[in-house]
């Protein structure tokens, strides 16, 4: 099963991508921490990417599909769930021809949305473990007092492109390139189901999960 997850930045599609995976054996595909992964490598593909990274702008897409392509042939047969990507129609239509090329489709488009003032709290407020992964919100999901597991408290990171400055350019790169995709497969074959995200993370999660039904 191939999902796309489409919404904007701070909607949820992180922490309700990761949590689908693990309760649906799926493997969670995220663009952005794809690219976060190879700047802390200091990749020549990391480099490229940092400058649009931290202004709040979208990567080049042949970077981002070659990226793509790369990860999805390891990746087989393997069910997908598609956090951040594809981010503008371009993307749509390059890994439109990659499925077909790998005899793979996209099962399901699942749309989460959220008011604009929720999702400036929910970025300016998202915390994350650099070693596990988990995402917390400062307002919304505190992290537990004692950490994470492995990891303490005094290791959360709030990612340079949180800075409430730049989320305001990350939300009109959406509106202007990522939302005109719900139209794009709106008239493909894939299909579309629209999900509230200003719910708790239990409640979105449930209604993701019914969308994938
Ligand atoms: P995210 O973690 O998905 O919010 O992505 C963080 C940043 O990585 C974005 O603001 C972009 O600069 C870049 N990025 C992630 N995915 C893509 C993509 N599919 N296309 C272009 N840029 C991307």
């Amino acid at each position: 099963m191939i999902v796309i997850l489409l919404g904007p930045p701070g909607v949820g599609k992180g922490t309700q991508g990761k949590l689908l995976c693990e309760r649906n054996g799926l493997h969670h595909l995220s663009t952005g921490d794809l690219l976060r992964a190879a700047r802390r490598e200091g990749t020549s593909l990391g480099k490229e990417a940092q400058a649009f990274m931290d202004a709040g702008k979208l990567v080049p897409d042949e970077v981002i599909l070659g990226m793509v392509a790369e990860k999805l042939t390891e990746l087989g047969d393997t069910g997908v769930v598609f956090d951040g990507f594809p981010r503008t129609v371009a993307q749509a239509e390059g890994l439109k021809n990659l499925l077909v090329k790998l005899g793979r489709q996209v099962d399901r488009v699942v749309v989460l949305s959220a008011a604009d003032d929720i999702l400036v709290k929910r970025i300016a407020g998202r915390r994350s473990c650099p070693d596990c992964g988990m995402i917390f919100n400062v307002y919304f999901n505190p992290p537990p007092a004692d950490g994470c597991g492995d990891c303490d408290l005094s290791q959360l990171t709030h990612r340079a492109d949180d800075q409430e400055e730049t989320v305001v350019t990350r939300l009109e790169v959406y509106r202007r390139q990522t939302a005109p995709l719900i139209d794009f497969y709106e008239t493909s074959e894939a299909e579309v189901r629209h999900v509230d995200g200003d719910q708790s993370v239990e409640a979105v999660q449930g209604a993701l999960q019914a969308a994938l039904g």
